[in-house]
């Protein structure tokens, strides 16, 4: 009784802490857990990410961030471990923009005053505010030298070329005239990115500025009058957020390092504008097909009692498709170790294949139903290549396509996804993807048109090969320089 009692206490003292998952994973057994991965499964997933409702899933928005939501949802399901901010699933990622306030951004000289918009632009692609006052100067031939120190210069729309001229010989601003094939003038508004740290306040940039050829004429009237110029800009700041989680390891080292598995769950949102009766870009296939099949391999992972002897790290990408934002954050801001993470594996589009006979030439690269592009495998490291084609021969034995493997590729398509940012981390990447098509970033991207018999046997086959990194001796090593 007592023996058995103390026995029970050491026991829970020994163990009481560690992971009841983990038994170490073999390949042999990762084959049957593969079959965790389904088309029903990934049918049932897509259904939810690529609906109407979530209105093509922009970043930032509503709809991508109730994606981000179900994605968690199943992630806590399944027992996952949060690698995102503070023990959440998520890493929040600040976007801003600056713009220009059109009530009080205006030029002022006599009684005149100017009106962004309607009188007057400024050329800016981002905008600073501040103010600059002094005598207006017009300026209507070239020369050698100009003397507009401490002058507000008016320039003759003929006389674009000289503008670096004038703000070198300090100008405190240029007002060039529209010229007359110019009937309206348009003030651009930059969008939202990513924050680039604390705001700081920049001085004002000499500001160049395009007049109506009204409000010009009204202005050159006013040589040497003192006019006043006042840029005044407003921020908007809007979260959007990555998706990330853990499946540990079952080595009690080889645990700290991390097979990483993503893919982008943002598409492009909706336009209102559009001609026919679907205005939603569902992205179904790009990337909602990775989305699912990142989510699918994950629960294959999470709920298996067995776990290979690396950890395998879930990152589900936003803002892909305004420049790769989520996976650029996300290599600036690791939520792992740096340099613990042994290799990428990137899903971008893996859910449509060519029909037999399809002659349409948008079709032309598409992929047919057993086949898949695989790009990065001969870039960056022999031994991860060599993993990504062996698993694939002893499995399922797709047919493999090496046409974009290549840094010269002209479609540059190993730079056109997140893989890259970690490619440029010094992680070595596979990419999986099934080549463009006629629905590529059209409204018809739609989960009625997705191969989901091909997509299981793509997203199986990954799985595989995740596993197989993570039980790999050593980690594979990056052995070529990657240039274009
Ligand atoms: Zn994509």
């Amino acid at each position: 009784m007592k023996r058995t009692f103390l026995l029970a206490l050491a026991t829970t003292a020994l163990f009481g802490f560690t992971n009841p998952q983990s038994t170490s994973l073999s390949y042999e057994v990762a084959t049957k857990n593969a079959s965790v991965i389904s088309s029903e499964t990934l049918k049932d997933y897509l259904t939810f990410i690529a609906a109407d409702a979530l209105m093509g899933r922009d970043t930032p928005s509503p709809g991508l961030d109730a994606a981000a939501n179900f994605i968690a949802f199943n992630l806590k399901t399944w027992g996952a471990k949060p690698a995102g901010d503070n023990g959440t699933y998520f890493q929040n990622i600040q976007l801003e923009r600056e713009y220009l306030n059109k009530t009080s951004t205006r030029i002022i000289a006599g009684d005149v005053t100017l009106s962004l918009g309607k009188d007057f632009m400024v050329n800016a692609r981002k905008f600073v505010s501040g103010r600059v006052a002094g005598p207006l100067e017009t300026i209507t031939k070239k020369s050698d030298q100009y003397d507009v120190r401490g002058k507000i210069v008016l320039l003759g729309a003929s006389l674009g070329s000289e503008i670096d001229q004038i703000v070198k010989s300090g100008a405190l601003a240029v007002i060039i005239s529209a010229d007359s094939s110019s009937q309206t003038l348009y003030q651009n508004e930059p969008g939202l990115r990513p924050a680039t740290g604390p705001a700081v306040d920049a001085p004002m940039p000499t500001p160049i500025i395009t007049a109506s050829i009204n409000s010009f004429q009204r202005l050159t009237s006013l040589s040497d009058t003192k006019a006043l110029i006042t840029l005044a800009t407003n921020r908007d700041i809007q979260m959007t957020r990555n998706v990330v989680a853990i499946a540990e390891g079952s080595d009690s080292k080889l645990k700290a390092e991390y097979v990483a598995v993503g893919a982008h769950y943002d598409h492009v949102g909706f336009d209102p504008n559009l001609p026919g009766p679907d205005k939603i870009y569902n992205g179904a296939d790009d990337d909602g097909s990775g989305t699912v099949s990142v989510m699918n391999i994950a629960k294959a992972f999470l709920t298996s009692s067995a776990r290979p002897k690396r950890s395998m790290l879930f990152v589900w990408h936003c803002g892909e498709e305004k420049g790769l934002w989520g996976s650029d954050y996300y290599n600036s801001h690791l939520t792992v170790p740096k340099g613990s993470i042994v290799a990428q594996l990137n899903i971008d589009m893996i859910g449509r294949s060519r029909k037999a006979g399809d002659t349409d030439p948008r079709n032309k690269s598409l992929t047919g139903p057993n086949a898949v592009y695989v790009i990065g495998t001969t870039m960056m490291s022999t031994r991860l290549g060599e993993i990504v084609h062996a698993v694939n021969g002893k499995y399922l034995k797709l047919d493999y396509d090496k046409l974009y493997d290549d840094p010269k590729d002209p479609n540059q398509f190993f730079y056109r996804s997140d893989h890259y940012n970690y490619a440029k981390n010094g992680i070595p990447i596979c990419f999986w993807f099934d080549g463009e098509h006629e629905d590529y970033h059209q409204v018809g991207d739609e989960v009625s048109k997705i191969d989901f018999t091909k997509m299981e046997r793509i997203a199986r086959t990954v799985y595989l090969t995740g596993v197989t990194v993570a039980n790999e001796p050593v980690r594979p090593s990056v052995d070529k320089k990657l240039g274009r």
